[in-house]
C-alpha cells in the first residue's frame, strides 16, 4: 500500500461518522429531519400509536391477486381503485410494468421497526413491500444550502 492511500485509510478510519454531521448548523440529524417532514401531519405508529414514525412500510399486491383475496375491491368506484393502484416492472426487461394495488400503508416508530419488519417478512410471498426507514449509516448526506 502506498504512502498516500494509507494516510487516506488512516484519516476515514478517524472518522467514524463521516458524512453523519448534524444539518441546519447542528440544530437536527437526519434522522430528525426525515422524521419532521417526511409523514404526514398525523401519523402514527401502528403498534403503540405513538406519534413519531421514523418508518414507513407499503405492501402491495398483484391486481389479479388482490381481486382474488379481496373480493370487495370490485364494489369500490374506479377512481378510489385506480388511486391504489401502481405499476410495478417485475424484471427489467418489462417496458410497462404490471398493476399492482397498495393494500396498506403503516407507520412505526424507532422502537416498534424491528417488530414491524418481522410481520412484514411473514407475509405471503406475492405481496411486495416497500420500507422507507429514511437516513441511515449506511447512506451519504449531503446537505445543500
Ligand atoms: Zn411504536
Amino acid at each position: 500500500m502506498s504512502q498516500k492511500r494509507q494516510m487516506r485509510s488512516a484519516t476515514l478510519r478517524a472518522q467514524p461518522h463521516r458524512g453523519r454531521k448534524k444539518l441546519f448548523g447542528g440544530l437536527k440529524s437526519a434522522e430528525q429531519v426525515h422524521a419532521d417532514v417526511a409523514f404526514p401531519v398525523g401519523a402514527r405508529c401502528q403498534s403503540c400509536n405513538g406519534p413519531r414514525p421514523v418508518v414507513r412500510a407499503i405492501t402491495m399486491c398483484p391486481l389479479s391477486d388482490a381481486i382474488k383475496q379481496w373480493p370487495e375491491l370490485q364494489q369500490l368506484d374506479p377512481p378510489t381503485l385506480f388511486k391504489r393502484i401502481v405499476q410495478i416492472k417485475e424484471n427489467p426487461a418489462d417496458a410497462m410494468g404490471a398493476p399492482y394495488v397498495r393494500v396498506s400503508m403503516v407507520y412505526s416508530c424507532k422502537a416498534c421497526a424491528p417488530a414491524l419488519e418481522k410481520s412484514l417478512a411473514k407475509l405471503p410471498s406475492w405481496m411486495i413491500v416497500e420500507i422507507n426507514r429514511g437516513p441511515g449509516p449506511d447512506k451519504i448526506l449531503v446537505e445543500v444550502n
